[in-house]
């Protein structure tokens, strides 16, 4: 067993492992355990780690998974229905390397036209103001794939900052963050792990800021990702 997979064995996350770290634990295990097989080097696993490729593959098998579930058959979510744009702050919430890339690269094309601030001054500026539909749609990243209600009211009184139930993420983006963590822990002192608001990567995109200067500019602090993490862990 490689230094690393041993690593993501034994780091320890705050708050101890509940059953979503358990499970990421073991499906970053297997993930590694493949990639040591198929011979790829140390130094290209640590990229993929640091990218969220491993947590953009386990979390994207799980939403795959619940395609069927309540959560989505029940849903209110249709095209043109964008109040879950609408975004909290100047963050926007939190996104892996491999998706602020592709993010940025989706959206660099559009810049300078018209964007989602033109219908609310706090909507994701991937929006298209006009149809209210995601103009990078296949490249939205998990939080935004994995964010749904049975109830678009809710998400109306959300978007004006009031209390509402029903609207939230399912559990795929909570499993994204708990690989992510993990990954960052087993890889402390080799490599960094950072994550980037959502907001800031848009909107550095549209307003044609280069790739390596909107990512320094959205860049969290390290904590951000700990804080979600466990917000989002279920109870046990
Ligand atoms: S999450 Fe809410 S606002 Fe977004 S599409 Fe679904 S019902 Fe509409
Ligand atoms: S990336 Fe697309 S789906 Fe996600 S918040 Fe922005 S406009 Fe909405």
């Amino acid at each position: 067993m490689s230094g690393l997979r041993r690593r993501v064995a034994s780091v320890r996350l705050r708050g101890g492992d509940g059953p979503q770290v358990a499970r990421a634990r073991r499906l970053l295990d297997l993930y590694l355990a493949e990639a040591e097989r198929h011979g790829v080097p140390f130094p290209e696993i640590a990229r993929q780690v640091r990218a969220g490729l491993p947590a953009l593959r386990i979390a994207g098998a799980e939403l795959q998974g619940q395609a069927d579930a309540p959560a989505f058959s029940e849903a209110a979510c249709a095209p043109g229905c964008a109040f879950c744009c609408i975004l909290a702050g100047e963050d926007g919430g939190v996104i892996l390397e491999a998706e602020a890339r592709q993010l940025h690269a989706a959206l660099a094309p559009l810049a300078g036209a018209p964007d989602g601030r033109a219908w609310s001054d706090r909507a994701c500026p991937a929006l298209d103001p006009a149809t209210r539909t995601c103009r990078v749609y296949e490249a939205r990243p998990m939080i935004c794939r994995t964010y749904v209600s049975p109830d678009a009211d809710a998400c109306a009184d959300v978007a004006r900052g009031l209390p509402a139930r029903g609207p939230g993420v399912v559990g795929a983006q909570g499993t994204l963050l708990a690989v992510q963590s993990l990954g960052r822990a087993a890889l402390e002192g080799a490599a960094q792990v950072p994550t980037y608001a959502l907001a800031r990567i848009a909107a550095a995109a549209v307003e044609g800021v280069a790739l390596d200067a909107a990512l320094g500019s959205a860049r969290h602090r390290p904590r951000v990702l700990e804080d979600e993490r466990t917000r989002l862990a279920p109870a046990d």
